[in-house]
C-alpha cells in the first residue's frame, strides 16, 4: 500500500493525546516532559490511545520483545489512520533513534520519528508535521534545558534528569547509540527544578541518569586539590537543603565509578535514602570483561561491604543478565553465588537479548534460548528466596513511610515506600498523600509489606487542639 500523504493537523483545544511508555525511568521522565509540552500547546490527555488524535509510543530497544511490542501496537493505529487521516502518529525513544528513516519505510503512516535527545523539541517538530512533512529527528543534538513543565504522574514523588546519554560501551547495550553522549545539566538548573517541585508540594525526588556516577564529567571546573568540581556527591550536597523535599534518591549507579566519597555523603546527608541500585550484571570476572563493564566481582563486593559499613540498614538492588554470549554453566553459577552472598533486596533479571549494532550480538557463541530460559528461571527462584529472607527483617519493626497514593485494589488503604524503597500498605484513615507516617509492619510478603500507622489520626490531633 502506498504511503498516505501526511495531513495538516491544526492543534485545537479539542485535540487529545495519548502517550504509551515502554522501558526505563528515563523514558518515563521523557514522556512526562512531552505530555507537559502537549498540554502547553492545548492538547488534552486521553487515557484510551484508540480514541486519541495524537498518539506517541515512547519506545525501548533494550530487549527485542519490547521492540516487537511497539510494532504490534502500531499496527492497530495504522488501521485507525486509514479511516482517520488527521490522526498523528509519533514514535519516540530508543527504537526511533535506532531505526530512524527505516521506520518510515516500514510504517509509512508515521508522521514523526524522534530520538530521545529530541523530547524537549516535540513542539517544534509537531509544527513541521502540521505543515505537511513527515519528520525524522535522530541527529545528535544538544539537549535544550528543560523549558517545559512536565505533566507528572505523581503529586508526591518526581524524577529529575541530571545527566542524559551514556559514554560507556557495555558490549550488549544499545543505549549509547540511542541516547547519545553524556550531557550533564548544570547544578543551578537542577536545583531550580527541585525548588519548583518543592513549591508544588512534592516530597521526594529521584535524580536520574543512565550512568549517574558520570554526572558532571562533561562540565568544566577542577578544584584546587585537582578533582572534578562537579560530581554526583557535590550535587547531593548542593540540592540537599531545598526546603519541603524530605527524601532524595538517585539512579542508576555504575560499580566502575561508585566511590567511598559518595557512600560517605549518603550516610551524612539525612534526606538521602539508604537504597542503592547498583547493577552487577554478572558474578563472573570473565563475563564482566566480555561485557566491558570495567570492574571485577571483588570490586563489586567491596562496594557493597563499604555501603553496609556506613549504613548497616541500607537496601541494595541490582540488575543481572543471564545467557550472555559464551556464558558457561560455571560462570552462571558464579552469578547465583553472588546473589546468595550479597542478599539483595530487589533484583531485576533478564535473559540476554542480542541488539542491533552491538559487539555482543556479532559473537558466534550465542547461548541457546532454552538455556537462557532455564538460567533465568533458576536465578529468579534464587533471588526470590533472598528477597523473602531480607524482607523478614521488617517484621514488627517501625518504619517511616512516605504515602504516595491509594491502593488501587483497596481504596481504604494508602500505599507508600520506606526509605529503603519497600512498598508498604497502611490504613488510609487520618492520612493524606505526601505524609511521612511511622508504620509498624505486621505482614511481610516478597514484594510488599503491610502495617498500621503509629501516628495520631488528624481528627484526634484537631480534637486535642494540636496542629
Ligand atoms: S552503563 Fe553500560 S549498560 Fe548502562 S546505559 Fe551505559 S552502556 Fe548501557
Amino acid at each position: 500500500m502506498p504511503p498516505l500523504a501526511p495531513a495538516a493537523h491544526p492543534p485545537s483545544p479539542a485535540r487529545r493525546y495519548a502517550i504509551t511508555t515502554f522501558g526505563c525511568q528515563m523514558n518515563k521522565a521523557d514522556s512526562e516532559r512531552m505530555a507537559g509540552i502537549l498540554e502547553a500547546m492545548g492538547y488534552r490527555h486521553e487515557e484510551d490511545e484508540l480514541a486519541a488524535d495524537l498518539v506517541i509510543y515512547n519506545t525501548c530497544s533494550i530487549r527485542d520483545n519490547a521492540e516487537q511490542k511497539v510494532y504490534s501496537y502500531l499496527g492497530r493505529q495504522v488501521q485507525r489512520k486509514r479511516h482517520n487521516p488527521h490522526l498523528t502518529l509519533v514514535v519516540a525513544g530508543c527504537v526511533a533513534q535506532q531505526e530512524g528513516e527505516s521506520l518510515l519505510r516500514r510504517v509509512p503512516e508515521l508522521d514523526l520519528v524522534m530520538g530521545p535527545q529530541h523530547a524537549n523539541r516535540l513542539g517544534s517538530l509537531l509544527e513541521q508535521v502540521e505543515s505537511g512533512q513527515q519528520v525524522v529527528a535522530t541527529a545528535e543534538h544538544h539537549i535544550l534545558e528543560d523549558l517545559a513543565k512536565p505533566r507528572r504522574e505523581s503529586t508526591v514523588t518526581a524524577w529529575v534528569n541530571v545527566i542524559y546519554g551514556c559514554n560507556e560501551r557495555c558490549t550488549y547495550c544499545v543505549v549509547p547509540a540511542t541516547r547519545g553522549r553524556e550531557q550533564s545539566r548544570t547544578p543551578q538548573a537542577i536545583r531550580s527544578e527541585i525548588e519548583a517541585l518543592a513549591r508544588q508540594g512534592y516530597r521526594e525526588i529521584t535524580l536520574l541518569g543512565q550512568n549517574i556516577d558520570a554526572y558532571g564529567r562533561d562540565l568544566p571546573g577542577i578544584t584546587p586539590s585537582g578533582r572534578r568540581r562537579h560530581t554526583l556527591t557535590d550535587l547531593l550536597h548542593f540540592v540537599h537543603d531545598v526546603e519541603g523535599i524530605a527524601r532524595i534518591r538517585f539512579a542508576t549507579s555504575h560499580p566502575r565509578y561508585f566511590t567511598e566519597r559518595l557512600i560517605a555523603a549518603c550516610a551524612e546527608l539525612p534526606k538521602v535514602c539508604e537504597h542503592f541500585h547498583i547493577p552487577f550484571q554478572s558474578g563472573d570476572d570473565q563475563v564482566l570483561r566480555h561485557m566491558a563493564r570495567g570492574y571485577t566481582v571483588s570490586r563489586y563486593r567491596r562496594i557493597i561491604r563499604t555501603v553496609r559499613q556506613y549504613m548497616p540498614e541500607a537496601a541494595v538492588s541490582a540488575d543481572a543478565i543471564v545467557g550472555s554470549p559464551g556464558e558457561t554453566e560455571a560462570q552462571f553459577q558464579n552469578t547465583m553465588a553472588l546473589v546468595e552472598e550479597i542478599g539483595f533486596d530487589q533484583l531485576n533479571t533478564a535473559a540476554y537479548s542480542p541488539r542491533p549494532n552491538t559487539p555482543a550480538a556479532t559473537r558466534a557463541d550465542q547461548v541457546s534460548e532454552a538455556v537462557k530460559v532455564d538460567r533465568l528461571r533458576r536465578l529468579n527462584a534464587c533471588a526470590e528466596r533472598c528477597i523473602r529472607h531480607r524482607n523478614q527483617r521488617y517484621a514488627r519493626r517501625v518504619v517511616e513511610v512516605l504515602t504516595e497514593g491509594r491502593n488501587p485494589k483497596d481504596p481504604q488503604q494508602l500505599m507508600g515506600r520506606t526509605r529503603s524503597n519497600r512498598l508498604v500498605f497502611l490504613p488510609a484513615a487520618g492520612h493524606g498523600l505526601g505524609d511521612l507516617v511511622p508504620v509498624r509492619i505486621e505482614a511481610v510478603r516478597p514484594f510488599s509489606l503491610s502495617g498500621c500507622s503509629l501516628s495520631e489520626p488528624q481528627e484526634q490531633r484537631l480534637l486535642s487542639g494540636q496542629r
